[in-house]
């Protein structure tokens, strides 16, 4: 198949890019493709909101502009950091003119809130599900354009780049891409290839993204050379439903603790305040380091959350989700305490990107959490990376459209692009190997790459994840090839190169923790 556009992800970033170039470039053929259906991926679990000046009485961009700056430890590109916030506002009245759904208050004017970090209220959300109202709004809008199409249940393999070509244009002309359904791997070249493909939280045994999360976009960006940066900058969300439910980790929105809800440990003792001064409201990265600090000490295997002291009526009418899924679990928030744990949440390093997400690789752009911008720096100010998105996902449309009058390659040329070649299979059940492959992978990474780090444990990661790095390449060889191998294939690059990050960094900087550059056991 050839495309003008393929793009491979359908979160805000990938259905934004679409919906911005099909609204510009109409004779444009753009292909979506997702690993299962179109609204699955993290943006439909974000509960929080999109964090935007929009309320220019009290707030201001060097507000949003220095608070983002203070989040990321300093380490945020200023030049970055500066026109997404000025942008934003732009970007959110779009997502609204294609029928996205706010909370407003009683004047019609959106009702923000405040999360950890923002010195304004700032949040604009939709109840306690903003991302699931985002994507079903996106989700429509791009049913509405005939230059768009879309399939379901189709994962990226690899990026088609000069290896498979045998030319030397340092470009990438498409990807291979597996069905899901019956594993049938087809190729589809196209002038301009998006990665969109979302976080990589998989790696971790307690994270909050969905199954989906398994770095792909990260992986094959990785394979074809592009450049990754910032990897080890792994945000944990401190509070996380414990244990899971039906397998999967629950968010428990900071905006709880937004409203009042205070964190204590075993003995009922409110114990954030003995580490940082905005206690409960401290940076994610400090109660998170905090709570793990806390379960250490009381040898238990998670905290708790106390929310009894907000109104039943705001928890119900702002927290329908969270007190429905702690329900499920037999916790009543309006009565009992939540049990709370750290869990993988989101990647601030990816796939490395200018200022219109164009990667290194020609003809490649990565968009969204999948990409590294420099916006967060070394931590993510709460309800950022929606924001990030939309702003990136619109200067990456105005940028194709140049790009696409200037695309020296005939359309002949994408003729020639080799089928996917097959390996030559011994086995073709690999399931159980794959699994246990993979359990060990995020057993090293929990034990030894996770909130707190050491130089010692990152160097036992680094020996065990390049073992695990060839026991994987050879069941990859030796396979016939799946899904579930493809995954496990981009999480051993993407975990290897994340420990050799970790590695080279020498000091501490916003959710980087090496213990041994420590001087105090939590900051
Ligand atoms: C529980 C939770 C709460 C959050 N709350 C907030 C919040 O309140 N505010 C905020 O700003 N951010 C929040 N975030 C972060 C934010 O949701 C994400 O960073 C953002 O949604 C990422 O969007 P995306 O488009 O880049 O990727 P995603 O929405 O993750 O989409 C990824 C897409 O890529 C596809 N894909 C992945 N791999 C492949 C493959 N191999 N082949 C084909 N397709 C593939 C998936 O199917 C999916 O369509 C939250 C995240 C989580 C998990």
């Amino acid at each position: 198949m050839h495309t003008d556009i393929l793009v491979i992800g359908t979160g805000i970033s990938g259905l934004t890019y679409a919906i911005k170039l099909a609204e510009k470039s109409p004779a444009t053929k753009i292909t979506l493709i997702c690993k299962q259906q179109l609204d699955e991926g993290n943006t439909r679990y974000a509960q929080g909101g999109i964090a935007v000046v929009s309320n220019f009485k009290k707030d201001t961009f060097d507000k949003h502009i220095m608070d983002t700056y203070i989040a990321g430890d300093y380490q945020g590109d200023k030049e970055v950091i500066d026109f997404v916030i000025r942008e934003g506002n732009d970007r959110l009245n779009e997502l609204i003119d294609w029928g996205t759904q706010f909370d407003k208050k009683e004047n019609n004017r959106l009702d923000l809130t405040k999360e950890g970090g923002h010195s304004e209220k700032r949040i604009v959300h939709f109840k306690d599900h903003s991302g699931a109202e985002i994507q079903r709004a996106l989700i429509q809008k791009v049913k509405e354009f005939q230059n768009i199409q879309y399939f379901e249940n189709h994962i990226l393999v690899d990026l088609i780049t000069d290896h498979h070509t045998k030319t030397n244009h340092q470009t990438c002309y498409g990807a291979y891409i597996i069905s899901t359904l019956d594993e049938e791997i087809i190729k589809i070249t196209a002038q301009i290839t998006v990665l969109s493909t979302g976080g990589l939280g998989q790696l971790y045994d307690f994270t909050t993204n969905p199954a989906g999360a398994t770095a792909d976009g990260l992986g094959a960006a990785y394979r074809a050379k592009a450049f990754l940066e910032k990897l080890p900058f792994v945000q944990f969300h401190p509070t996380a439903l414990f244990p899971k439910v039906n397998g999967e980790t629950f968010l428990i929105t900071e905006a709880l603790r937004g409203e009042g809800a205070i964190l204590k440990n075993h003995l009922g003792e409110a114990f954030m305040e003995k580490y940082h001064p905005s206690k409960d409201l401290a940076p994610r990265d400090i109660v998170a380091r905090s709570i793990i600090q806390e379960i250490k000490t009381q040898k238990s295997k998670h905290v708790y959350l106390d929310a009894t002291n907000i109104k039943a009526k705001v928890l119900l009418n702002h927290f329908p989700y969270i007190v429905e899924n702690c329900q499920s679990v037999g916790i009543n928030p309006l009565e009992d305490l939540i049990p709370v744990i750290p869990a993988a949440h989101y990647s601030c390093g990816g796939i490395k990107v200018d200022e219109n997400s164009s990667t290194t690789l020609k003809g490649l752009y990565a968009i969204g959490e999948c990409s590294h911008t420099g916006l967060h720096g070394a931590n993510r100010l709460a309800s950022n990376s929606l924001l990030e998105s939309i702003v990136f996902s619109h200067r990456a449309a105005i940028k194709t459209c140049v790009d696409l009058e200037n695309n020296p390659l005939e359309k002949d040329f994408y003729l020639k692009v080799p089928d996917w070649k097959g390996q030559s299979y011994t086995s073709t059940n690999p399931a159980k190997q794959t699994q246990d492959l993979r359990k060990q992978l995020c057993k090293i990474m929990n034990e030894d790459v996770g909130i707190f780090k050491t130089t010692q444990g990152l160097i036992n990661a680094q020996k065990q994840v390049k073992q695990l790095y060839f026991d994987i390449v050879q069941l990859y060889n030796n396979n016939k090839l799946s899904p579930q191998i493809c995954e496990l294939r981009n999480m051993v690059s993407v975990a290897y190169v994340m420990v050799n990050q970790s590695l080279i960094l020498t000091q501490n900087n916003g959710v980087f923790y090496n213990h041994d550059y420590a001087t105090n056991p939590i900051l």
